[in-house]
């Protein structure tokens, strides 16, 4: 504590940060059906976007695939956080897979929301990153009537058959400010557009980015701990660059962070994805304390109650083995 106050340094740790309910439950279920099954466990995708949790899974007898096909008839197969398309249930049926589904009951939510408008006859808008899991389980549900909107610029593009039935719906992982750009552009062209009936940009989204909101103008530098391909880690970094820290870096792992980075720096600001297991953060609070910033304060902004029950399909074989 003497050479923190002789230097000033500190850490501002963000909270909440890291795991959200529905990683939780993900990487829940897929632990689970390896204590119930037994290995191997086929996982569809990545579980929840994070090297870390993916190689320890795999340690313990998961194998990743990228599409059903790779899974051996009649094997388990857990489908990840993130959603999947009607089809890929139909193909796992149709190769006798024991399928778990682990998809976000959050996006879940989306995904009636898409079934329901789509059902009504309405163009549905979707905001989200083009390629992105969720982006292509959500339109899959109902292709006809979804058109993809990335960001402001795509609102330009949209074209719809009767703008008085226009709805917009979203990935839960957006940045909360950039989508609401996107609405206001996509409003200018089509007044009449509707919104989502709740929020879809999920609770532990802008939770997080709330928070880093917070603490990135009193940072010289924000670490963000969190995989490149993990949307929500990645709109940590641009929330805390647009709100003012002025610099900001995602790592998956303490010994990324490069000591330039240090450099000069009095405040670091420190969060994680809701993907990432809290170890991988205090690794980053254990380096950067070797690097004087021993001094951690931490910037509380909501406090997160929310867990969500195993898949009912998994929870059933439980039960029944106990
Ligand atoms: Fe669910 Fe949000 Fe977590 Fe995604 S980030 S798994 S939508 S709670």
């Amino acid at each position: 504590v003497e050479a923190t106050s002789r230097t000033g340094k500190r850490v501002i740790l963000a909270k909440p940060r890291g795991y959200c309910a529905g990683v939780d439950r993900a990487v829940q279920t897929v632990e689970e059906a390896l204590k119930l099954y037994g290995a191997p466990i086929y996982v569809r995708k990545q579980i929840v976007h994070n090297k870390h949790v993916v190689r320890t899974l795999e340690a313990q007898g998961a194998i990743f695939v990228e599409e059903n096909e790779e899974v051996p008839e009649g094997a388990t197969v857990v489908f990840s956080a993130h959603g999947v398309a009607p089809e890929v249930y139909e193909q796992a049926k149709a190769r006798s897979l024991k399928a778990i589904d682990a998809t976000c009951p959050l996006v879940t939510k989306v995904h009636q929301e898409a079934k329901r408008f789509a059902a009504e006859d309405y163009d549905i808008l979707l905001i989200g990153h083009e390629g992105h899991e969720e982006v292509i389980g959500t339109s899959g549900e109902a292709p006809e009537h979804i058109q993809l909107v990335d960001g402001p610029e795509g609102a330009d593009r949209v074209t719809v058959r009767d703008p008085n039935k226009v709805v917009w719906l979203s990935q839960t992982t957006l940045s909360v400010d950039e989508t609401m750009e996107t609405v206001a552009r996509l409003k200018k062209r089509l007044p009449m557009l509707q919104s989502p009936p709740s929020d879809d940009i999920c609770y532990a989204t802008s939770n997080r980015q709330h928070v880093v909101k917070e603490i990135a103008p009193d940072c010289d530098v924000v670490i963000v701990v969190g995989s490149t391909n993990s949307s929500n880690s990645v709109r940590l970094v641009e929330v805390a660059l647009d709100a003012g820290a002025r610099a900001g870096h995602l790592v998956d792992f303490a010994h990324e962070i490069d000591d330039a980075w240090l450099e000069g720096a009095t405040t670091v600001g420190l969060t994680s994805g809701a993907s990432v297991p809290e170890e991988l953060v205090q690794d980053v609070l254990a380096h950067l304390a070797a690097r004087g910033f021993a001094d951690v304060e931490e910037v509380v902004t909501a406090n997160e109650r929310l867990t969500f029950s195993l898949p009912q399909e998994l929870k059933r074989d439980i039960k029944a083995a106990a």
